[in-house]
Order: structure tokens, then sequence, then C-alpha cells
């Protein structure tokens, strides 16, 4: 039976909770354990799918179509682990379940509480799809104190009882803040929020302590004192210059040493960190710059597009160059010359969106990058946005446009009610509820031998991940195809076009899916790897 993790946060949010697990999964990986990680989200939403991206930050789509926490991403970034549906649990899931199984009779007449009904939910949700793992790690969203988080914290107490010793670990993430003034570090924080947890019931195996500043022994001698743990079970997690080096400064300080103990696997085989070590030497000695303008809409909030960010450092980790990021506003463009910030990129990209502010201003990003032979990648909206574009300028279709805003004299974007998953034909009504009724998860493309895509790739089967309700309209394809635009991925049923790209432009692709939800440091996406070495390229040129 797996071991489980528990990893709390208190103090503060924003700490990097989501990191640290991912990080501890991968240290633990990297001695050889079967690992998995799973997130519990204490707010009232079945999931995040239907949340905007500025209060929530980026979506993260499994390959089984679930939409969930950007914290997967992180997992599945540092371990390789595909994440499932069953890795992201929200309050809203489990009482929908709940209420649904007392509406059934489920419940035979008596009264449903949270404790014990809620708490044995949550514990089937933890406990499920566990076989075969040595750890599943289990970080509960939010910080102790919350009153919403009190069922999970709840649940995982009892299950800390159930399991028995050995068979779990509880580790709480704080911060000790350094405050200028007194040029000191403070403990009480930390000191309140282990307090809180112990009035749960739970008393934490580990502290892991966030600080700007080493921590003195006396200090963590101090903060064990008062919650209860020998000092080298109060680690310090300072910051670091890159999150890769994350792993390897948590194994420095004796993080996953310290955790193995706990559950008394005192021999575990020594950690294989050398592809760690790699990837910061990379980061750190960059052969080039590179400079990349990406086009979109949720600017302010940066945990928007966190995957798509990550895949972009990714590709340059590929070719050893840093890739700097022009963040831009396509709005900017509706009303200024779209050259004069884009004169100096030597790539532009254009991510996922929806609704009508802005489009044109992305019309106009990737008509300066046709025009200009700018390497180009639309990711599906930015796609949508390429299509409209070599619709209007290319094939003459005045008031091409998809039918997600409006109705377009020439709909060349529109929505698809049917399609085929496996062998299962899909549906999806056009004016169906907002939640959970998009084309998600891991669908096949098929790429047509000797394009550009099936070069970058290597290959001409790929399956990769959606996001999206509309797909470019077949209609219109052969019209675009005989203006030099050209079809060169198709869903295999050959019924929806997955990847559309200019044969005569240096690097111009755009891709119905998401490629950034499976890139990885390990493994950088073969789209983003492409994509940055013709920024290179194009670099060179200037
Ligand atoms: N808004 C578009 C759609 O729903 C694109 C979605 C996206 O970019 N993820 O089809």
């Amino acid at each position: 039976m797996a071991r489980l993790i528990f990893i709390t946060g208190g103090v503060v949010s924003s700490l990097g909770k989501g990191l640290a697990s991912a990080a501890l999964g991968a240290l633990l990986q990297a001695r050889g354990y079967k690992v998995r990680l799973r997130k519990l989200d204490p707010y009232l939403n079945v999931d995040p799918g239907t949340m905007s991206p500025f209060q929530h930050g980026e979506v993260y789509v499994t390959d089984d179509g679930s939409e969930t926490d950007l914290d997967l991403g992180h997992y599945e970034r540092f371990t390789g682990v595909s994440a499932l549906k069953s890795d992201n649990v929200t309050s809203g899931r489990i009482y929908s379940q709940v209420i649904e199984k007392e509406r059934k009779g489920g419940y035979l007449g008596r009264t449903v509480q949270v404790i014990p009904h809620v708490t044995d939910m949550i514990k089937e949700f933890v406990l499920a799809e566990t076989d075969g793992l040595d750890f599943l790690l289990v970080e509960i969203g939010g910080t102790v104190g919350d009153i919403e988080g009190l069922p999970f914290f709840e649940a995982i107490r009892q299950l800390s009882n159930d399991l028995g010793r050995g068979q779990t670990a509880f580790i709480h993430l704080t911060l000790v803040p350094y405050i200028e003034a007194a040029g000191e570090l403070k403990t009480k924080p930390t000191q309140h929020s282990v307090k809180e947890l112990r009035a749960i019931g739970i008393q934490p195996d580990i502290l892991l302590c966030r600080a700007s500043h080493p921590i003195p022994e006396e200090e963590r001698r101090k903060i064990g004192l008062f919650c209860n743990l020998p000092a080298d079970r109060v680690i310090p997690a300072l910051d670091v210059d890159t999150i890769y080096r994350v792993p390897l400064a948590y194994h420095d300080v004796g993080l996953d040493t310290q955790l193995l103990r706990v559950f008394g696997l005192d021999n575990a085989p020594p950690p294989d960190l050398s592809r760690w070590q790699d990837v910061v030497d990379r980061v750190k000695n960059p052969e080039g710059e590179v400079r990349i303008a990406v086009v979109g809409k949720y600017m302010q909030v940066k945990d928007s597009y966190k995957s798509l960010s990550e895949a972009l450092d990714h590709g340059g980790l590929a070719n050893n160059v840093k890739v700097h990021l022009d963040w831009i506003d396509s709005e900017v463009f509706e009303r200024e010359d779209a050259a004069v910030f884009l004169e100096g990129v030597n790539a532009i990209l254009v991510p996922g969106g929806f609704g009508e502010r802005g489009t044109e201003g992305k019309i106009n990003a990737v008509k300066f990058a046709r025009e200009r032979n700018v390497p180009f990648l639309g990711i599906c909206y930015g796609l949508h946005m390429a299509v409209i574009e070599a619709a209007r300028d290319l094939a003459g279709l005045e008031g091409a446009g998809t039918t997600e805003i409006g109705h377009p004299k020439h709909p060349v974007i529109g929505l698809m009610t049917e399609w085929v998953k496996g062998n299962q034909v899909e549906t999806r009504a056009a004016d169906g509820d907002l939640g959970g009724t998009m084309r998600l998860g891991a669908y096949t493309a098929m790429l047509t031998p000797g394009s550009k895509v099936a070069e970058v790739y290597g290959a001409t089967e790929i399956s990769e991940r959606h996001r999206h309700r509309y797909e470019v309209n077949t209609d219109y394809a052969r019209q675009l195809e005989q203006h030099g635009m050209t079809v060169s991925g198709w869903s295999p049923d050959g019924r929806l076009p997955e990847i559309m790209e200019i044969p005569s432009h240096p690097w111009f692709i755009g891709v119905q899916f998401h490629p950034e939800l499976k890139s990885r440091p390990l493994e950088p996406h073969p789209l983003f790897t492409g994509f940055v070495a013709a920024a290179v390229q194009k670099s060179r040129l200037v």
C-alpha cells in the first residue's frame, strides 16, 4: 500500500506549496520510488474550469480531460507522471457526490453530516487509484485555519489514524519572515501556525520553513522546541535562483532523508540528481538569448500562462539559450502600429484565449509575423486568429471571423457539435452549459508526411491535450490551402483540422491543442524546441 505524505501550508498563501510538493516528488523519484501527487482544493467550485484566469491562474488540463488546478502542472513537470482526474478534488466535487448519494437514499435515512460523511468521501478520494505506488503526496490547498479547509484537515488526521504508524507523514510549509528594521528572522508566525495545526490534532513530522535569509541552528532549535520537533526536522527552504534547483536544494538540506526517516526508511538508496544538475547548469550558462513576444490577454496575471512560460523556458534549455519573454497585451495593437512593438523580437506567439476583447490586436500580430517572416506559433485561439488573418488577407474573405464572436460573414472558425473520440461519437449542444462542455483532454492527430510539423515532431502520429469549443471550419480549409495555408494535422477520422501551417514561411504553425501542457524540463516539447530554434535562427539574421 502507498505511503501517504500530506503537505499543508501555514502563515500565508503563495509560499509555493505546489512547487515544494512537486520537487519532493521528483526527489523521491530520483531515489527509485514510484510516486504520484494529488491536490485537495477546499473551494466550492466543482473544478476550476469555469474560473477566470484572473481568479485562479491557468486551468491545467489532464490527458483524461479534466480541468484542474495549475499545481498539477508543477507535479507533471517535475515528475513526468501524467496527472488524472482523480488527482485534483475540490470541496464542490466532494459535496456534490455526497448530496447525490443522499438524494439516491444512499445514507439509509441517517442524518448526513460533515463528520463522518463528508470526511469519508474525502478519504475515499485520497485513497482512490493508488495501486502500485510507493508514495502518494497529497497537497492541501489554502492555509491551516481556513474555515473551508477544516473537513480536509480532519479527514487527513483520521487517515493517519486509520492507516496506522509508519504509513503517513505530515509536512507543514511555513514562512519565517525577516524583519528588516530589526535585522532578525521571526519564528512566532510558524509557532502559531503549528499551534493551529495541533489544535486540529495534527502534529507535523517536518517543518519546511521558507525564508529569505539562512535560519541559524539556534532558531531551528527554538522552532523545534515550540513545535514539538527535533531541530533537524525543521528544514530551511531558502529562495533559489531557478525553480529547477529546488529538488537539489531540498536534498542538500536533508528534506528527503528526514522524510524517509519518518517512515523508518533509514537506508533508502541515494538519489540520482544528475539530470536536475544538468538542467540547472544549462539555465545558468546559456550560450545566447532570444526575445519572444507573447501577445495575449491575461497579461497582468502571469500564472494564467504558467505552463506556456515554462514550456518556452524548456525550449530555451533544449537550445542552450535564455528565452526573454515580452508579454504584450494584444489590445495595444488595436490602437498602435504592431511594428513598433514587434520589430525587435525573434519570434511571436499568440496563446489560447476566450472572447472578443483584444482579438483584432492578435490578428494584427499574426499579420506582422506572416508578412515579416517572423517565426510564429499560434496555440488554440492563436490558431483561430491565424486562420482568420489568412482568410482575410490571403484568401480575400472580407468579414472572416469566428462564431465565438457574433455572426461573421465567413465563419472560418465555428462550433462543431459532433466529433469522434476513440470509437465513440461525442456531442455538444450549441446552447449547453459552460462547465465541462469543451473538447477536453488527449486526442490523437495524424500529421501530413513532409510537413513542417511532421519534421518538428519527427513523427506522423501524436497525442496532445485540448480545451476549446470552436474548430477550424473545414468548408473553408480547401480555399485556404489554395492561398498558401495548409492543414498539416487532422483528427484520425479526417473531420477536424488540428494543425495549420504556411509552407512558404520559415516557421509558421498554428495548433488546435495545448502543447505547453506536456512540456517538461527533462523532456522539452518538440514544438517549443523547434520554435525557439527558429527564433535563434531569426536572431542570427537580424
Ligand atoms: N476560445 C476558443 C474556443 O473555445 C479557444 C480556446 C483556447 O484557446 N483554449 O474554441
